[in-house]
């Protein structure tokens, strides 16, 4: 199965790193050694200097599917959870910088951690529910799915021409504005509208 991620979908988060509102989806991979799940701690690697947390709708995709028409991409979902694309946000500076990919400070081991996952049908509010992010029991990150520039029916349309989309594969949506850095110690637990999705440490 295959990670894959958007950057940038949502305004207010691009004007926060300073980027530029997108005219097409962003996109970038994870392998699948990067996922972290059953709320197990997420260890910052020795090398990080500036770790940030991006929390993110994830989408799991129930069947194959190539140029798949925006109308019928609702049909190719079936599961929903809330996730955390983690980011070197110092690395990921340093190779911006130098118009490199940004692989190294964001598909890293563990960097794509993922809650249970939800029917999407059974989500109080879907499709436009609410989510949000608590560091340490204070809320840093809320949104809800319409601030999204690319909605998930467009982001299937647009990356199943380049990609094959598979049973199982992922789909993080980019992140809302709030990003922040992680210490050892601090505890974060996501939500999607009152429903636990994850809970853990990071160590
Ligand atoms: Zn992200």
């Amino acid at each position: 199965m295959k990670i894959i991620c958007i950057a940038r979908n949502y305004a207010a988060h691009a004007k926060e790193l300073k980027n530029d509102i997108p005219e097409e989806p962003v996109i970038f991979l994870k392998p699948d050694t990067a996922i972290l799940q059953r709320n197990r701690p997420f260890f910052i690697p020795e090398w990080s200097t500036n770790m940030h947390y991006e929390t993110e709708v994830v989408y799991k995709i129930g069947k194959l599917g190539h140029y798949i028409d925006e109308k019928y991409a609702a049909g190719y979902i079936n599961g929903v959870t809330l996730g955390i694309d983690f980011t070197e946000r110092d690395l990921q500076t340093r190779l911006k910088a130098k118009g490199l990919p940004w692989e190294l400070s964001k598909s890293f081991d563990n960097s794509a951690v993922i809650g249970h996952f939800l029917d999407p049908e059974t989500i109080k509010n879907a499709p436009d529910f609410e989510f949000r992010m608590e560091k340490n029991g204070v809320v840093v990150q809320r949104a809800k799915v319409s601030e999204m520039i690319f909605s998930i029916e467009k982001i299937i349309a647009f990356v199943s021409r380049y990609f094959t989309l598979k049973t199982g594969d992922l789909i993080f949506t980019g992140t809302p504005q709030g990003v922040g850095d992680v210490s050892i110690g601090d505890k974060l637990k996501g939500f999607i509208e009152d429903s636990e999705m994850f809970s853990f440490n990071i160590k």
